[in-house]
């Protein structure tokens, strides 16, 4: 059987074993050390001024931090985009608030601000006004940030933004993770860069980085016994792991440059067939990291060949690939909670499938997938 071709592997750089050494040599065993001063501040600098990134365990933990941060509590509404990774929406439930789901827009594959606004209006004419908005960069591709965040403004809501899978890329030359009140970034083993697991806060002051410190390391008082005058979490990122984290740094614009010319590999491949159309930039104000190159399939087009045929006939080759989200209002679990909007996210779910995408695929894994592709399409 010949090898496996995933989704989105990890790459390494080949400097992550000398920072994780340092940390072997110098005892720094532990969720604190230097690993993660010098991750942080790679990760800053990479993100311009005014940003202040906190290492945690994960995204999904960011996230949560975040809702405590933006004071989201039991009772609260939070509207979340609900074409998503379900890690966006739970946490809204970990603080007993109920998540109010939002539709996406054709272009971006992200929230619509048209279904937004309508959804503020109705929850403000129910007598409810929502605490936050959580907006995701979809497989790296930005939201249409201006008007989320003169949204976000006119009705002063806290802007959360999901950048998991967007680190690199840019809207209006600003970088993804940096739009909202609070920026989430994703360090997971399937992420532009890893550091096998972990995630980022993004925060726009120093003070409120501390406080997710402080959230993020069991919320202990200053004194010399263990003092907690608020509720704490284990969300700080291993030592260990931050380095990890410094190696992938250094490769992470390359990293973007070689998603993005596996996202070229299938623009180029698919130009002449028929029904197969790549997800790509609106216009040039968006400039996407092609975490995932995404595809959707119109089975009208394609004399009947649906997403999930590829996908099994992808398989019998043994490549990887994945359906796209589907939608959080038609997950089971939440099933009972509002959704505002058409049938756009859906529709994506229906057709939509993601291709392999890693930034180590070789020449040899191309020819494979292209011979799948062109057995299947030729069929
Ligand atoms: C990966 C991802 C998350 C979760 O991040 P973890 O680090 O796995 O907890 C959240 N949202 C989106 C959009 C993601 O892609």
């Amino acid at each position: 059987m010949n090898k496996k071709i995933w989704l989105s592997p990890p790459h390494m750089s080949g400097n992550e074993m000398k920072y994780i050494q340092e940390a072997f040599n110098t005892n720094w065993i532990a969720p604190l050390g230097p690993n993660v001063n010098e991750f942080e501040n790679t990760l800053q600098s990479y993100l311009g001024a005014n940003n202040f990134a906190a290492a945690l365990s994960s995204g999904t933990a960011a996230i949560h931090l975040g809702l405590i941060l933006a004071g989201v509590k039991q009772g609260d509404e939070v509207l979340c985009q609900s074409f998503t990774f379900s890690a966006s929406a739970n946490p809204i439930v970990y603080q007993g608030a109920t998540p109010v789901f939002i539709d996406s827009e054709a272009d971006t594959w992200n929230m619509c601000p048209i279904v937004l606004e309508n959804a503020i209006l109705d929850r403000l004419k129910k007598g409810k006004k929502p605490k936050a908005i959580i907006v995701v960069d979809s497989y790296g591709m930005p939201a249409k940030w201006d008007q989320i965040i003169a949204l976000a403004k006119k009705y002063s809501l806290f802007l959360i933004e999901d950048a998991a899978s967007a680190l690199g890329s840019t809207y209006k030359n600003q970088k993804c993770g940096t739009f909202g009140d609070i920026g989430v970034l994703s360090l997971n083993g399937n992420k532009i860069i890893t550091t096998s697991g972990g995630g980022a806060l993004v925060a726009k002051t120093k003070e409120i980085k501390d406080k997710a410190v402080f959230f993020a390391t069991q919320s202990r008082d200053n004194a010399p016994h263990y003092q907690h005058s608020e509720i704490g979490y284990n969300y700080r990122m291993s030592n260990i792991l931050a380095g990890i984290g410094r190696g992938q740094m250094e490769v992470l614009n390359d990293h973007i440059a070689l998603r993005r010319a596996m996202h070229n590999f299938y623009v180029t491949y698919f130009k002449d067939t028929k029904g197969v159309t790549v997800f790509t930039e609106p216009n040039t104000d968006y400039f996407s990291n092609h975490w995932l190159t995404a595809i959707l399939v119109n089975p009208e087009e394609t004399g009947g060949k649906t997403r999930e045929d590829l996908r099994l006939a992808l398989d019998a080759a043994n490549i990887e690939s994945r359906p796209l989200w589907k939608p959080m209002h038609l997950q089971p679990i939440f099933a009972n909670d509002p959704y505002y909007g058409g049938a756009l996210s859906e529709s994506l779910f229906q057709n939509g499938l993601c291709l392999p995408s890693g930034s180590n695929l070789t020449n040899e894994d191309r020819d494979r997938i292209k011979l799948a592709l062109d057995n299947f399409f030729s069929e």
